[in-house]
């Protein structure tokens, strides 16, 4: 093996499951900071980055729209996603701190972020497991409005952590839904779907991954599998 591989990851669905704790931070967050009782099933907020959330709630209840509001409300749900992970039976999927492990100990492999969590979201979910150290860099919602801009940005954001620029048959994006998948997909990678989220095997395959599995069975497999190896270490 001497190509640089790297795996990005999506958080939710994909490494762990925190039940409703970011739905219910969102209508706090506009509580606390609007005192707008919100209703999340008014709205489409599903593949949306943390960031493009705010906006379109700003737009359904006829909040005006400004950086400062944006950022405000986004520190409100941070503020809650902390409070209300307390709350919530949340777990990392089954064999991930594996593989997690996995790749962080071979040379050539590299992992990062591709989510539409904010940057601090992300900490305070991952860092929960003690799992945040493995991604030095990633694309998060931060810099990001629309979750297609997140692909390019990891890449970006992986070269200049790691001084690589990968090919995009050596980056995996991971993750547990058909954005996940449309991510990979604009920045030409190889996009693996798992079924431990919201969506099942068969309606993720309906949108043609490269792999689609129901679950991760066995940490060496599962990377042997996407590597097309007999075995990588
Ligand atoms: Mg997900």
């Amino acid at each position: 093996m001497n190509k640089h591989i790297l795996f990005l990851w999506d958080i939710d669905g994909t490494l762990l499951s925190v039940g409703g704790a970011g739905e219910r931070a969102l209508v706090k967050a506009m509580q606390s900071a609007f005192k707008v009782q919100a209703n999340l099933s008014e709205i489409d907020y599903s593949g949306k980055t943390d960031r493009k959330i705010a906006h379109i709630l700003h737009e359904h209840y006829n909040l005006p729209v400004s950086e400062s509001s944006i950022d405000k409300f986004l520190a409100a749900y941070i503020a809650h996603l902390e409070v209300e992970m307390q709350h919530t039976r949340m777990h990392v999927i089954e064999h991930i701190v594996e593989v997690l492990e996995l790749i962080d100990q071979n040379p050539m492999f590299h992992q990062g972020l591709l989510t539409g969590n904010l940057r601090a979201g992300a900490n305070i979910k991952l860092g929960h497991f003690g799992i945040y150290d493995y991604f030095r860099f990633g694309a998060t919602s931060d810099f990001a409005v629309e979750r297609n801009e997140l692909g390019p940005y990891a890449l970006t954001e992986a070269r200049r952590d790691t001084g690589i620029l990968f090919s995009p048959e050596n980056v995996f994006v991971i993750g547990d839904t058909p954005h996940d998948i449309a991510c990979g997909k604009i920045i030409n990678a190889k996009t693996v779907a798992i079924a431990t989220g919201r969506y099942s095997l068969e309606s993720l395959a309906e949108h043609q991954p490269d792999f689609a599995m129901e679950r991760i069975t066995a940490p060496d497999d599962f990377l042997m599998e996407l590597l097309d190896l007999e075995a990588v270490h």
